[in-house]
């Protein structure tokens, strides 16, 4: 589980995240949907370590991991730029964590072979990245996360530079990889339909504050309030 208790979140005077409260259960698919700015990635990047919490606490499991470094927290993230090393194949860009972090050989290979048949990447993994096409390279970057076997698996528009029909087709690919492996799932986009499709409840950011957290169906067909309506396109 996640819980995010009266997080708060500035950069000097400015507030960016504010009242920030969500309980997320274990294996949780959640989408954080909101307009450019509303502090998607920042409240992700929170969750991961990589900014300060101002006020509040973070949960992950039992564990409050305010003061723990990115490091120590049992996370994979997905970025939307994927970040893959040029010089390493695919290969080696899945595996060099694991072997970093003194994974044993034969589980490596385990790990390694899993993801990528998974993701359809078995017979291009002596590639380079500059031999993959944009959603090869997108899929690497998954598997690079998967991998890892983390609890918490936290995406920030991991499919934004795909076009629409790959985009469809790797939304059903982590779906899929959802249901095998059941971490706790972070989805941030600004497409309501990838929100809908992807979340078992979205919550609904704008400005820094939580307009709503509830199930798609509900989202759409009880808006909490005008924005949400307004952001949804529903008829309430
Ligand atoms: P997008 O959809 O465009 O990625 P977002 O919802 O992810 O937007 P954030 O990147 O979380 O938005 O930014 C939220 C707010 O925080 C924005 O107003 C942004 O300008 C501000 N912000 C983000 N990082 C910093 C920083 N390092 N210093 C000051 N302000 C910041
Ligand atoms: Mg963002």
């Amino acid at each position: 589980s996640i819980q995010l208790k009266n997080i708060k979140k500035s950069y000097g005077p400015v507030t960016v995240l504010k009242n920030i409260n969500i309980d997320i259960e274990a294996g949780e698919r959640i989408v954080l949907l909101g307009p450019s700015g509303s502090g998607k990635s920042t409240l992700l990047r929170m969750i991961a370590g990589l900014e300060t919490i101002t006020e509040g606490d973070l949960y992950l499991g039992d564990l409050l991991a305010n003061d723990l470094v990115s490091g120590q927290r049992d996370i994979a993230m997905v970025f939307q730029n994927y970040a893959l090393y040029p010089h390493m194949t695919i290969e080696e860009n899945v595996t060099f964590a694991l072997k970093a972090n003194g994974v044993p050989a034969d589980e490596v290979k385990n790990r390694l072979d899993e993801a990528l048949s998974i993701l359809g990447l078995s017979e291009l993994k002596n590639r380079y990245p500059r031999e993959l096409s944009g959603g090869q390279r997108q899929r690497t970057a998954l598997a690079r996360a998967i991998v890892k076997k983390s609890d918490f698996f936290l995406l920030d528009e991991p499919l934004s530079n795909l076009d629409v029909v790959l985009r469809l087709d790797a939304r059903k690919e982590l779906v899929k990889i959802h249901e095998k492996y059941q971490q706790t799932f972070i989805y941030v986009t600004h497409d309501q339909m990838e929100a809908m499709t992807l979340a078992h409840r979205i919550v609904v950011l704008h400005n820094g504050d939580i307009q709503m957290v509830d199930t798609p169906h509900n989202v759409y067909n009880q808006p909490a309030n005008v924005f949400t309506a307004k952001f949804i396109g529903s008829p309430g």
